[in-house]
């Protein structure tokens, strides 16, 4: 069964992705549970996964903490996932093996596949209807409380996931299995639609988009038509400066540090890449049996040119959005090279953690200068250092 609680109206704030804090009967828990006003990544990455990242594991710096890190598909590939389908066949086998009693996650609006909206889904088949990618934002965090379960688990994005591990112990779960999905660059449905509306003269036809690794947008279409689009060759000019909510834009983690397992593709190299973070994350890998293949992820090409052209287009970009300076007739030749000579495989992941950091940085410090202090972890700080950005005395807390 999925069941989609009725909701309270949100509360309104500035810089927020409307987890759904803002909608429970305490609308005030937002000032410690929202990753956008003070976050505590150290503290809770420690409390969530019994230890903080650890430097000398290099990847722990652009990853978070993790125990390990695979790439791995599903053998088949389940129809409507965004990828192979693991986040929800997880789901899917801790209803079947009982683990727990419901699994919160998003499905998609009755009216409009591409925009989220929180559902609890208390049996297997149930999961399906939950499977690929919409974007936009709805209250995950308030149908937790709903019907009181006591075993769930949650899929969710980071913003979410910091918030549900800020309150975890007040909502006084007797077990919680967090899958977590990186997640960067999402905007409200309605600008997505615009979006779509630039990539088609048929948009409704869209039945799936994804921002490869390989550097394509891969567009899928209900007729079966597939298309892929050089990133370099996308109608990014024609977005409005806004396009992407400052949240977005200044959000610190990418790769959903404190969930259980990451379910991501950034760094598998045209598969899906997971790092386990603890040992709720092994028992749910452990639960895909021999569905699962895995391999040991692969590393390509050098990242720092790529993040340094970033970051000078951040800066030109002067608050709107970064436009490579480039010749229309290179662009072509480029978005061809690209994936045979640029950043891949853990690189790639590399290159976009930093470049996403580079960007909190620049947009806080343009826009809420004053946040920066309490908003930055020193995570993101140690990310954007090789770069030349380094935080001013009053950017510390
Ligand atoms: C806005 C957005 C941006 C992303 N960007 C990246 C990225 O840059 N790099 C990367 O490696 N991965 C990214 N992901 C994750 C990626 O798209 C896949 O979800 C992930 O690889 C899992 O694939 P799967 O086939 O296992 O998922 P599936 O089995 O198809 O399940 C997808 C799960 O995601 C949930 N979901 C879908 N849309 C939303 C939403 N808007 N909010 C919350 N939950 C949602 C669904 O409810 C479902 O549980 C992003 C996801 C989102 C929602
Ligand atoms: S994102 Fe969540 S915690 Fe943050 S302000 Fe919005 S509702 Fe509150
Ligand atoms: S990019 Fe960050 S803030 Fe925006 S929806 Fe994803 S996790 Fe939330």
């Amino acid at each position: 069964m999925v069941w989609a609680p009725a909701v309270k109206a949100a509360a309104p704030r500035d810089l927020c992705t409307d987890c759904g804090v803002s909608r429970s009967s305490d609308p005030k828990q937002c000032g410690h549970a929202c990753q956008f006003i003070k976050p505590d990544y150290a503290a809770l990455e420690a409390h969530v996964h019994g230890r903080a990242r650890d430097p000398r594991r290099t990847d722990e710096i652009f990853f978070g903490p993790f125990r390990r890190m695979v790439r791995a598909s599903l053998a088949p590939p389940r129809m409507g996932a965004q990828w192979t389908g693991i986040a929800t066949r997880i789901g899917e086998r801790l209803l079947e093996t009982g683990a727990v009693d419901a699994v919160l996650t998003m499905a998609p609006d009755p009216c409009d596949k591409w925009k989220p909206v929180p559902v609890l889904v208390t049996s297997a088949e149930g999961m399906s209807q939950c499977r690929g990618m919409r974007m936009g934002y709805a209250p995950l965090l308030e149908p937790a409380r709903a019907r009181g379960f006591k075993r769930i688990a949650v899929i969710g994005i980071p913003c979410q996931v910091y918030a549900l591990r800020l309150l975890e112990a007040r909502l006084g779960f007797e077990k919680l299995y967090v899958v977590g999905t990186p997640c960067s660059d999402n905007t409200t449905t309605e600008n997505f639609h615009a979006f779509l509306n630039l990539l088609s003269d048929q948009p409704d036809t869209i039945a799936y988009l994804e921002f490869r690794a390989d550097y394509h947008v891969e567009l899928r279409f209900s007729d079966g038509r597939v298309r892929e689009i050089p990133f370099l060759k996308l109608p990014i000019s024609k977005l409005p400066p806004d396009f992407f909510p400052m949240t977005c834009r200044t959000c610190v983690d990418y790769t959903n540090v404190l969930a259980d397992i990451t379910v991501g593709y950034m760094g598998g190299q045209g598969e899906q890449w997971l790092l386990v973070r603890n040992q709720r994350g092994e028992e749910l890998l452990g639960l895909l049996g021999d569905e699962v293949r895995i391999s040991k992820p692969e590393s390509a090409g050098k990242r720092a040119g790529s993040v340094e052209g970033f970051l000078k287009n951040v800066e030109l970009a002067a608050g709107g959005l970064p436009l490579r300076s480039m010749p229309n007739w290179l662009r072509p030749i480029v978005g061809w090279l690209m994936p045979k000579i640029g950043p891949r495989g853990l690189e790639f992941a590399r290159a976009r953690v930093e470049m996403k950091a580079i960007e909190t940085v620049l947009h806080l410090r343009r826009q809420y200068p004053q946040r920066v202090k309490n908003m930055v972890p020193a995570h993101v700080w140690a990310l954007v250092k090789p770069y030349g950005i380094e935080s001013g005395s009053d950017e510390r807390p």
